[in-house]
């Protein structure tokens, strides 16, 4: 156990099922909405750091005299404030409606006067006033834009020469004032140099953004050129071999019909001879637009190979709707120009339409719609025969 992570040892401390109760509180805690989640973390953090003071303040200052009751009533009713303001606005989403939902910077201006009014009320808390000061920084570290970081740095400072100028009564030259003027010195020493380090950070961070980025839009282009082909922007052979495994299990396992249609152009290698190849690859683009816009949204059509296209219609029937999807298609394209500019071009294709049985391969169903393409071929073209 000793070198057990506070995971595991958590979770052998937990009951059977402790485990999803803890996750439960951890999701009530922080949320489970992605755009909220990773902001509460901070917040709660955030928001846990005025605990000590309100203790130390009520427990040890105001009964030992150190701060008087009204200062330590003021700092507690601040620091409760800043507890029950922040975090629960963040955690209830009602802070997305702001520019900046993690509502950072006024959680840290909040912070420091919340530090300065301990540095000004608790003189034997002034060391630990500065060192927040340092800490609320740094939390702008991991947020704030480089201006903003050193907006809030500098803030802290005139804070604290106020509170200095507050408590000097008109007199800059009391020992202890100056000595306490020197100490604010070294504390903006401080803080410029974290505020130097946030604006080299925040860069680092906002570029590893981008190429994280850069990285999400390269995989998609990526993932794109794998599965489509590059001509009509339909599926590619490849990926439609996916899609029908697929289908194949899904109508295995819940006993789904489907079926398939092999569809080639007719007479296509005449109409790259009379009007060029460049009219042919047009005319294979205005046959995948026209199949995607009749097709229906669950069918899917890919780009089989040359001037041959596969269809995939599932949980439907050979003889009824996938013909007539078809027949849609072929209506679409007698009224269509296919190649605009190019007159006097007929485009039309023959099909073999295939259902696929339960005890055969997709492979077998392929060849009955290939087999069932040559009968249409055969019979004049310009049709759709069923495969038997
Ligand atoms: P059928 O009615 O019997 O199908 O005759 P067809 O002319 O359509 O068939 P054939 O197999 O003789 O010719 C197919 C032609 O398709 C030949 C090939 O050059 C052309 N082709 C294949 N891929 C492309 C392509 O990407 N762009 C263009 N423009 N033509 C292509
Ligand atoms: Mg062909
Ligand atoms: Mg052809």
């Amino acid at each position: 156990m000793a070198d057990a992570s506070l995971d595991e040892a958590l979770a052998a401390a937990d009951p059977p099922g402790g485990r999803t109760r803890r996750q439960a509180l951890v999701d009530l805690v922080l949320g489970t909405d992605p755009r909220i989640r990773p902001r509460t973390p901070l917040g709660l953090v955030a928001a846990l750091l005025y605990l000590p003071v309100i203790i130390l303040v009520n427990l040890y200052a105001v009964p030992s005299g150190a701060v008087s009751e009204a200062a330590g009533h003021l700092l507690t009713i601040y620091s409760l404030l800043g507890m029950l303001s922040f975090y629960p606005l963040v955690r209830s989403g009602f802070s997305q409606r702001f520019a900046e939902p993690s509502l950072s910077l006024p959680q840290m201006l909040y912070a420091e006067i919340g530090a300065v009014f301990l540095f000004h009320y608790f003189p034997g808390a002034k060391v630990t006033a500065l060192q927040l000061l340092c800490v609320i920084q740094i939390f702008g570290l991991l947020r704030l834009s480089p201006p903003a970081a050193i907006s809030a740095g500098i803030c802290g400072i005139l804070l604290l020469l106020a509170s200095i100028f507050v408590s000097a009564h008109g007199d800059m030259f009391d020992p202890a004032i100056r000595m306490d003027l020197m100490t604010v010195g070294f504390e903006a020493l401080v803080l410029i140099m974290l505020a130097a380090l946030s604006s080299r950070y925040s860069r680092l961070r906002l570029d590893l953004e981008r190429q994280g980025r850069d990285l999400a839009d390269a995989v998609k282009q990526i993932r794109n050129l794998v599965t489509h082909d590059m001509l009509t922007g339909l599926y590619n052979r490849q990926h439609m071999q996916e899609v029908l495994e697929r289908e194949t299990q899904r109508s295995q396992r819940f006993g789904k019909e489907f079926c398939v249609a092999l569809i080639d152009l007719d007479h296509f290698k005449q109409i790259n001879d009379t009007h060029g190849h460049q009219v042919g690859d047009t005319v294979l683009c205005s046959f995948a637009e026209a199949a995607r816009d009749i097709l229906r949204e669950t069918d899917v059509i890919a780009r089989w190979g040359g001037e041959e296209f596969l269809a995939l219609f599932p949980e439907t029937e050979p003889s009824t709707a996938g013909q007539a999807g078809l027949l849609r298609l072929a209506q679409r394209l007698s009224v269509r120009h296919v190649a605009p500019g190019v007159s006097g071009l007929n485009l039309t294709f023959s099909a073999g339409i295939a259902a696929h049985h339960a005890d055969e391969s997709i492979e077998q169903t392929l060849e009955r719609a290939d087999k069932a393409l040559y009968a249409a071929k055969a019979a004049g073209r310009n049709q759709v025969s069923s495969a038997a």
